[in-house]
C-alpha cells in the first residue's frame, strides 16, 4: 500500500516548496488510493517554535489536504510527533553501536570548537575520529567508566571508508555518494532525543512509508539514511526517494528564500507567520488575498507539468493526472505575476456561492454592511473577471453597496456642457417610463435618446459610468445600472448632476 508522510519540523512558517512537498506527497498518495501522514519532527529542541506546528495544520486545512494519520486525527502509528517517541529512538542508536555501526562520543562543545579551530574544514570522520573522545577511541574500560559515571555523551554513525553508496531517486536516477565525503553524524543527541537522521529512518520504517517525497536539500543526508536502512537490518522496506527540485528566484539565481519576497515584494510562505520573538511578520499568500485552489495549482505547476500546454488544475485533476516521470529535475523559478493569474483565473472559475463568504468578509472589513445575500451574489458575479486578488473585490465592488464617496471629476468636467446635463436629467424623467429595467431596454432608450438630443452616445456613457461607480472601471454601465435597480441609478444620477 502506498503511504507517503510530510515531516515538517516546527521551525516556523511554511515557504513555497514546504507545502509544495505537501502537495505532491498527497498528490501522489491520493493518486494511488494511499495514505497521506503528517509527522511532525520536532526532536530539535534548540529550533523549536512555539505555534509552528498550529500554523502547519492551519496551512494544511487552508489548502484542503486531509492528513489520514496525523498528531491531530491519531492513527495506527500514533505518536506522530516525535517528541512524543522519544523512548522509541534508543534502542536502534544503541543496536547499532552493538553491531560497530555506531559509537559512544564524549567529546564537550569545547573540545570540538577546539578542534575545528586547529584543523581547517574539521570533520568528525574517518580522518580524525581517532583523536577524539569516544568508544573507537578510548579504552574499552574508559568508556565503561564514562558510561557508568553518566557522563553526557552522543551516539554517531561510524562512516564506513572509501565506499560509494548509491540509489535510485525517482526524479534525479541513479544518484552516489563517496563515504569519505560525509561526517559522522549525531544519530542519539546528549539529552536522549534523536537526530533528525535517526528519527526519519526509524519512523519511516516503523510507520511503513513506501515513497519519501522531500526537499532536493536533503540530498546530502541521503547516504547516512540509505546506511541506517542498511544496518538495521530493513532494506528491503525502505522507501522510494523523491528529492524535489527547488524552487529558485524569479531570475533563476538560487534558491528562493524568505528575504527574497520581502526584498522583491510578494509572498513566499502560505499564511502570515509572525515570528514571536522578533514580532516580525512575513505575509502570507493566503492574507494576501490568493484562493486556496489557486495556491495548489500554481505549486503544483513549479516543476510538474501533465505535457500538454494546460495549466489549470483543480485538486482532482492533480489528482488523476499527477506523475513522478513528469516531475523536472531542474529547478522551477518562482513568478509572481503567473501567480497572480492563477488567482484571477481561480477566481472566475469558482462559484459566486463559494466566492460569496470571502467577499462578504472583504466588504465588511471595509464598513460594508450586506444585507441582501442574493444581490451579494449578482454583484460577485458581474466583478469577479476583474479581480486578481480578492481584496479587489472591495474596489471593484463597493460602489454596489454604497454611493461614491467621489467622482472622477477631471476625466468628464472639462469637456462638460448645458446639452449634457439635459440629457441626464432628462434620462431620469424616461427611465421611470421603461417597461423593464433591464440592460438591453435601458442601452436601447439611452441611445435614442441620445440621438433624440443631437448628443454621441459615447460623450454620455462615460458621466454616466462615473455618476454610478464614481470612477473610470467597472462592468457594463447598463449592467451596472440594472443591478443598481431603477431608483438607485436615478438617485445616483440626480446626486451627481446636483
Ligand atoms: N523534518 C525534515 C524537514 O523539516 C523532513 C525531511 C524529510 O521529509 O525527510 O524538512
Amino acid at each position: 500500500k502506498v503511504r507517503v508522510r510530510f515531516a515538517p519540523s516546527p521551525t516556523g512558517g511554511l515557504h513555497l516548496g514546504g507545502v509544495r512537498t505537501v502537495l505532491f506527497n498527497y498528490l501522489f498518495a491520493k493518486k494511488h488510493g494511499g495514505d497521506f501522514i503528517l509527522r511532525i519532527e520536532d526532536t530539535d529542541q534548540t529550533r523549536y517554535v512555539e505555534g509552528a506546528e498550529q500554523y502547519i495544520l492551519d496551512c494544511l486545512q487552508w489548502c484542503g489536504i486531509v492528513a489520514d494519520e496525523s498528531p491531530v486525527v491519531g492513527g495506527q502509528y500514533a505518536p506522530y510527533r516525535q517528541s512524543e517517541r522519544k523512548p522509541i529512538y534508543r534502542e536502534y542508536a544503541e543496536r547499532l553501536v552493538a553491531q560497530g555501526h555506531a559509537y559512544y562520543a564524549f567529546d564537550t562543545p569545547e573540545e570540538l570548537d577546539q578542534k575545528r579551530k586547529d584543523i581547517p574544514n574539521f570533520q568528525y570522520g574517518h580522518a580524525h575520529r581517532h583523536e577524539l573522545r569516544n568508544s573507537l577511541s578510548l579504552p574499552l574500560q574508559e568508556v565503561d567508566k564514562l558510561l557508568h559515571e553518566g557522563a553526557p555523551h552522543v551516539i554517531r554513525i561510524k562512516m564506513p571508508e572509501d565506499e560509494t553508496i548509491s540509489f535510485n531517486d525517482m526524479i534525479r536516477g541513479h544518484v552516489s555518494f563517496e563515504t569519505n565525503q560525509v561526517d559522522d553524524k549525531v544519530l542519539l543527541k546528549a539529552d536522549g532525543m534523536p537526530t533528525y537522521h535517526l528519527a526519519v529512518v526509524v519512523d519511516d520504517y516503523l510507520m511503513k512509508i513506501s515513497h519519501a517525497f522531500r526537499g532536493e536539500e536533503w540530498l546530502p543526508s541521503a547516504p547516512v539514511h540509505l546506511l541506517l536502512w542498511e544496518y538495521l537490518g530493513w532494506k528491503a522496506e525502505m522507501p522510494e526517494w523523491a528529492h524535489l527540485p527547488l524552487i529558485l528566484k524569479p531570475d533563476g539565481h538560487g534558491k528562493l528564500s524568505k528575504r527574497d519576497g520581502a526584498r522583491l515584494g510578494f509572498p513566499v510562505y502560505a499564511m502570515n507567520w509572525t515570528d514571536a520573538k522578533t514580532g516580525d511578520l512575513t505575509q502570507g499568500f493566503r492574507e494576501l488575498g490568493f484562493l486556496p485552489e489557486a495556491f495548489m495549482n500554481l505549486l503544483a505547476m513549479l516543476g510538474w507539468n501533465d505535457g500538454t500546454d494546460q495549466e489549470l488544475f483543480s485538486m482532482d485533476e492533480l489528482i488523476e493526472k499527477f506523475s513522478i516521470e513528469r516531475i523536472s529535475k531542474a529547478g522551477a523559478k518562482f513568478d509572481f505575476e503567473k501567480a497572480k493569474w492563477f488567482n484571477a483565473e481561480w477566481i472566475k472559475r469558482s462559484t459566486d456561492e463559494s466566492l460569496k463568504l470571502k467577499v462578504w468578509e472583504i466588504l465588511k472589513a471595509n464598513g460594508i454592511v450586506i444585507k441582501d445575500e442574493a444581490y451579494l451574489l449578482k454583484v460577485i458575479d458581474i466583478v469577479k473577471e476583474r479581480c486578481t486578488l480578492l481584496p479587489d473585490f472591495y474596489q471593484q465592488a463597493s460602489f454596489f453597496f454604497k454611493q461614491p464617496a467621489e467622482y472622477d471629476l477631471p476625466a468628464v468636467k472639462p469637456k462638460w456642457t448645458d446639452a449634457k446635463t439635459d440629457f441626464f436629467n432628462t434620462l431620469v424623467k424616461v427611465i421611470p417610463q421603461l417597461d423593464v429595467f433591464e440592460p438591453a431596454a435601458l442601452e436601447a432608450r439611452f441611445k435614442a435618446l441620445a440621438e433624440e438630443k443631437g448628443i454621441k452616445v459615447g460623450e454620455v456613457m462615460l458621466p454616466f459610468r462615473i455618476m454610478l461607480v464614481g470612477g473610470k472601471f467597472g462592468p457594463h454601465v447598463f449592467d451596472i445600472a440594472t443591478l443598481l435597480g431603477e431608483s438607485e441609478t436615478i438617485i445616483r444620477i440626480e446626486k451627481a448632476l446636483e
